[in-house]
């Protein structure tokens, strides 16, 4: 079939402002997508096509469809394969880059930050090796899933925009049809970005990057004085703040390796990722995680090891003088375990409904919420609905979570000393103890999901579209992931954990 493109003049929905292939020229390899047989729009995310101000009131169904499954390159697109590198399960991979991706072009949204375009599953770029440069409808679709999920949890995250199947199959461990994912996202710019440069010992270009990452997510270090050390502390300090949100909502991410870190702040890449249930902080789905490497307990530490290697490319930007420069990364790299145990805490303490809390309180709090975790391991207590069970004790009532303990006085001792913490903040309150437990419990219930994207749910759902072509199930289940706070009867379903042998049998895949 001839790979032709379709006139492109009329089609104008994005507005885009190209500055990553403006300024960056020499980072990236431009290249088209692929032209595929027969597009076909799955999912289009119209709160974030409002967001981002797109016009496609215009485009009748073929033409949204031509235009995010790639046959129709928009007007302004300037499709480009960013190189990167990355450390994979902490060997280095010194030519990595989109292999099957491609940025499209930014756009200003209507809050005025600047949002990637991006395309994953377009085809074959100069950087994908083997690889076929395509995606799967299962694959793509549980990019939305989750990500929607996380950002309705108010987690940082890169968003679906869309999703065209190709009329295409895939070849995998079996024949799947195919999808393009149109993906939203602060920026691609990856720790691997660095590494790609700095491994080639180009610190002209390292340095560039540096100034590109900060005028674009750290203004306000434009003009500060040891601007680069700075943007590995926020760096630091955003990774921090992630980790310990998906740390607090039981997210493993499953493939932290150093590409799939950003500068921004966002979690990016769903392939091997899941929600846990029963607390376990060994927990670890990933079909080719044989070690662990990035269990759920070791993610703080990767995201640190994985800081490390961003420092280390920074060094020769930080002074004139080798020695002074690693002291100055090393500092920063050093104080991010404190810094991410003060961003659990704070989650941990809203999650068990305290306030703030004086510094004082800090060892005592850390040690009431390890004491929780430790009983909710002892006893495979499933995570979110421990969390969700505790609001119900704060309101009164203690049935519903005994209930999830095979000893039903197994809490006892726990509980007596959380309602000591929590009665020693409602005696400084206005309120009595009952007005102030059900006000706690509705706190409480803002910051403990019902809802999670569980895994038994997402794989239902990713069956039946990608096997039956039936939506359905896939789109009752993302409007469940948008209201993860509610307790509305229909949501029941999806609150449930999954049988245990499902769990326990449960693995994801990358590279799909
Ligand atoms: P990921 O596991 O999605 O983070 O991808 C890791 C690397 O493999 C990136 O460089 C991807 O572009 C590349 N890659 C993954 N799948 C494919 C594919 N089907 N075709 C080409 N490159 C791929
Ligand atoms: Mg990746």
């Amino acid at each position: 079939m001839a790979k032709t493109y379709e006139p492109m003049a009329a089609v104008a929905p994005f507005r885009f402002d190209n500055s990553f292939a403006r300024e960056l020229e020499g980072f990236y390899v431009p290249q088209r997508s692929a032209v595929v047989r027969a597009p076909r729009l799955l999912f289009l995310n119209d709160s974030l096509a409002e967001e981002l101000g797109l016009d496609l009131a215009s485009l009748d169904a073929a033409a949204r469809a031509a235009v995010f499954a790639g046959n129709t390159l928009p007007e302004g697109a300037e499709p480009l394969a960013q190189a990167y590198a990355g450390h994979q399960f902490g060997g280095f991979s010194p030519r990595l880059g989109d292999g099957r991706a491609l940025l499209l072009g930014e756009v200003i949204d209507r809050r005025g930050r600047r949002r990637d375009i991006a395309f994953k599953g377009s085809g074959r770029t100069a950087f994908a090796r083997g690889g076929d440069g395509k995606a799967a409808v299962g694959p793509m679709l549980r990019e939305v899933l989750v990500g929607e999920a996380m950002h309705a949890l108010g987690i940082p995250t890169t968003r679906a925009l869309a999703v065209a199947a190709t009329g295409e199959q895939v070849y995998r461990e079996r024949v799947l049809p195919g999808a393009v994912l149109t993906r939203v996202a602060a920026s691609h710019i990856r720790v691997g970005t660095f590494e790609f440069h700095a491994s080639r010992g180009d610190v002209e270009r390292v340095r560039k990057l540096a100034e590109y990452t900060i005028a674009r997510h750290d203004p306000a270090l434009v003009t500060a004085p040891q601007r680069f050390l700075a943007l590995l502390r926020n760096v630091a300090e955003r990774q921090a703040a992630l980790v310990a949100q998906w740390m607090n909502v039981g997210f493993i991410h499953g493939v932290m390796n150093t590409d799939n870190m950003t500068l921004s702040g966002e979690t990016i890449d769903y392939g091997p990722c899941a929600f846990m249930e029963a607390y376990d902080p060994a927990a670890v789905f990933s079909s080719i995680d044989h070690r662990g490497r990035y269990a759920y307990a070791n993610q703080p530490d990767i995201a640190c090891w994985n800081l490390a290697r961003l420092a280390e490319t920074l060094v020769p930007l930080l002074s004139d003088d080798p020695e002074q420069a690693v002291a100055m990364a090393t500092e920063v790299i050093v104080a991010f375990p404190a810094q991410y145990r003060r961003h659990v805490l704070r989650g941990q303490r809203s999650k068990l409904g305290l306030g703030r809390g004086e510094p004082d309180d800090d060892g005592a709090d850390a040690s009431l919420a390890e004491d929780w975790l430790t009983l909710l391991h002892a006893e495979r207590v499933d995570f979110t609905l421990a969390w969700r069970r505790l609001a119900d004790a704060a309101a009164g009532d203690e049935a519903p979570l005994r209930a999830l303990f095979a000893d039903a006085r197994a809490p006892d001792g726990w509980l007596a000393r959380w309602r000591a913490r929590c009665a020693s903040e409602s005696v400084s309150a206005q309120h009595g103890g009952a007005i102030a437990g059900r006000e706690r419990a509705r706190a409480m219930r803002r910051v403990n999901p019902n809802v999670i994207a569980r895994n038994h749910r997402v794989e239902e759902a990713l069956a039946a579209a990608s096997d039956q072509g039936d939506l359905a199930p896939f789109q009752r289940l993302l409007a469940a992931l948008r209201q993860p706070y509610d307790e509305a009867p229909e949501l029941a379903p999806y609150a449930q954990p999954a049988p245990a042998e499902v769990t326990a049998g449960y693995r994801t895949y990358c590279g799909t």
